[in-house]
């Protein structure tokens, strides 16, 4: 199988045939120049001419943000553009570039598929305490600010590598990866996962790069603001700060080194401002994985400079890290050999030096993309609500409860298509005790639904049936108290089965079918947990959104804006032996 990489920037364009299998890179290439005279389908036009023989089998675009929706490799269809459209926002300067390799490689390869590798992707789903800015929650909510990370393919490349290399399954591992280029950034792995990482919301964050600040007192970009305006600062921090704007010289550590070794002395301060600040991050990584097993440096600068390997792992002993100065500096790392340890004999933690391969990486996510038949999109997160104890009145009810012929007021739209909160409340009565100020939901239905928690019940003092919404035949009776009567219900009062409402278009893409039962896992908060018996119920007037009550939520200590994750493997509920996910992904 060969895979061709494109990896598609504002006025350039990087290829690769790939073999996924041998790691084989049968062809390789870039077009400077790119513009709006020279547009990208004109870039890959006479590449494509020139493989002309070698088959494309499916083509695998790197593309840097995937926000919070791509949590893996995905193969590329209408919807998948969009929704990398929708995160140009947040990758203004990247994004388009991406797409416009993709809409141009789609062009000229109509019949050959094309899949998308996300940088983001390995950073979606670290811990919320590391995800999160401190700052007022709803403005994070609202303007989507939090952490993404990025450099996500090759931390993902280079931690799978050497756990191979040492013989230990990445499960059993806290990695510290350093990815140190042009662009650089530090990532905890813990259990092959990515536990933290430097970069932010934008690549700016982290690490002193080639030309970006990396980490910086925001004051000082309000300041710059105030002075520059937001572009100007913006350039600043972007393009003029890190190595370049600290020795004054260059992005090219290696210029850098040639004039520090002659004495300058911005030279020397951009050197030492790099290091210590990777050493720092080190640390810190350390601390938040409780521990250290493995560290990895890889990246031009990772792979190539011993003398910043040096300044950076100094005196770590500590740590149980420490590197044979003379290995170290003999340590030669490329795509044959791509590994070379610098560990000194006695060292605890092991310490890497690794060519990273992205264009590999993302040849092998195309591959299992393509190869298992994963042609729907990847499902995105499913957004979870928490239904509070609430009351479904039919017109009889409404005349008993509020007067004959009165109306629900809707306060608030709820996020199922035509229904909402209401300003009518009811009081709840059972044989032991009363819940008041029940919302009424609307619109009217064909008949009056109660629904509570369990903990409810035993405030209440009843016995309610799990249900599905409008499986009220049969389950208890409850008595509901309005301003204008009270009405006894014979039946009506259910605990809801937690379900998830699903357009048909996002149960195509789980594969599953209206009354399926699925497992969904919630993790990320402080207490992962994975709701089993989630009953899946389709139709086109849902939107997609899990369902649970009060108590569900509070046993997963959710927070607004949860998501949660579908289960991938089919599971078999042991005590009844039946399979409760049909998914076909
Ligand atoms: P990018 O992030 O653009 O892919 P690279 O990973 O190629 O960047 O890294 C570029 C950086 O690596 C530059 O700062 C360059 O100076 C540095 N570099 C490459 N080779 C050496 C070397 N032999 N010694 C020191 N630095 C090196």
């Amino acid at each position: 199988m060969k895979i061709l990489v494109l990896n598609t920037g504002s006025s350039s364009l990087k290829y690769q045939l790939v073999d996924p299998a041998t790691g084989q890179r049968v062809r390789a290439g870039q077009v400077e120049g790119l513009g709006s005279a020279h547009s990208h389908a004109d870039a890959l036009r006479p590449i494509l001419a020139e493989l002309g023989s070698a088959r494309v089998d499916a083509v695998g675009h790197r593309v840097v943000h995937g926000g919070e929706q791509f949590v893996d490799a995905v193969r590329i269809d209408d919807a998948v553009l969009s929704a990398i459209e929708a995160c140009v926002p947040l990758a203004p300067l990247h994004n388009p570039a991406n797409l416009a390799g993709i809409r141009a490689a789609r062009t000229l390869l109509p019949d050959v598929p094309q899949v998308a590798v996300f940088d983001t992707a390995f950073h979606v789903r670290m811990p919320r305490r590391a995800r999160t800015y401190a700052i007022d929650q709803g403005l994070a909510a609202q303007r989507g600010l939090r952490r993404f990370g990025f450099h996500g393919t090759s931390h993902r490349f280079v931690s799978a590598l050497a756990a191979a290399h040492i013989g230990r399954p990445l499960s059993d591992l806290r990695v510290v990866s350093l990815h140190l280029g042009n662009g650089a950034s530090a990532c905890a792995i813990e259990h092959g996962h990515s536990v933290d990482t430097s970069m932010g919301l934008t690549p700016i964050e982290g690490l002193v790069m080639g030309t970006r600040a990396g980490d910086i007192d925001p004051g000082i970009v309000l300041a710059l603001a105030r002075e520059l305006g937001v572009d100007g600062a913006e350039k600043v921090l972007n393009t003029q700060s890190g190595l370049t704007g600290l020795s004054g010289i260059s992005n090219d550590l290696r210029a850098i080194q040639a004039a520090a070794a002659g004495g300058h002395d911005g030279a020397r301060l951009a050197i030492a401002v790099f290091a210590h600040r990777v050493r720092k991050y080190l640390g810190a990584y350390a601390a938040v994985m409780g521990g250290l097993d493995l560290v990895l440096l890889t990246g031009g600068i990772g792979e190539n400079s011993a003398e910043m390997r040096r300044r950076i792992l100094q005196r770590l002993d500590f740590l149980g890290l420490s590197i044979d100065d003379d290995i170290n500096g003999d340590a030669r790392v490329n795509d044959e050999h791509p590994i070379a340890e610098i560990s000194a004999e006695h060292a605890r933690v092991r310490t890497l030096v690794i060519a990273t391969n992205e264009e590999l990486q993302i040849a092998r996510d195309v591959a299992a993309v393509v190869g298992d038949g994963k042609s729907v999109r990847q499902p995105r997160p499913i957004p979870i609500a928490v239904s509070a104890r609430h009351v479904h009145l039919d017109r009889t009810g409404m005349d008993v409860l509020f007067g004959t012929g009165s109306e629900l007021t809707p306060i608030k739209p709820l996020s199922q298509p035509g229904q909402f909160a209401c300003a009518e409340q009811v009081t709840i009565v059972g044989p032991r005790g009363r819940i008041e100020r029940v919302r009424v939901l609307g619109p009217l239905r064909k008949s009056c639904q109660v629904e509570v928690s369990r903990t409810d019940e035993f405030v209440l003092g009843v016995d309610a049936p799990i249900r599905q919404s409008g499986h009220t035949k049969g389950s208890a009776p409850i008595l509901l108290d309005g301003p204008r009567g009270a009405l006894r219900l014979d039946d009506g009062l259910i605990c809801a089965w937690r379900h998830i409402h699903m357009h048909p278009v996002d149960a195509e893409a789980y594969g599953v079918a209206d009354g399926d039962e699925v497992e969904v896992a919630v993790t990320g908060g402080p207490r992962d947990l994975v709701f089993g018996d989630v009953i899946v119920r389709v139709s086109e007037q849902f939107a997609l959104e899990m369902h649970i009550d009060t108590d569900e939520a509070n046993a997963a200590e959710l927070s607004p804006g949860a998501a949660g994750a579908l289960l991938s493997e089919p599971y078999t509920r042991p005590e009844r032996g039946e399979a409760t996910l049909r998914s076909k992904r």
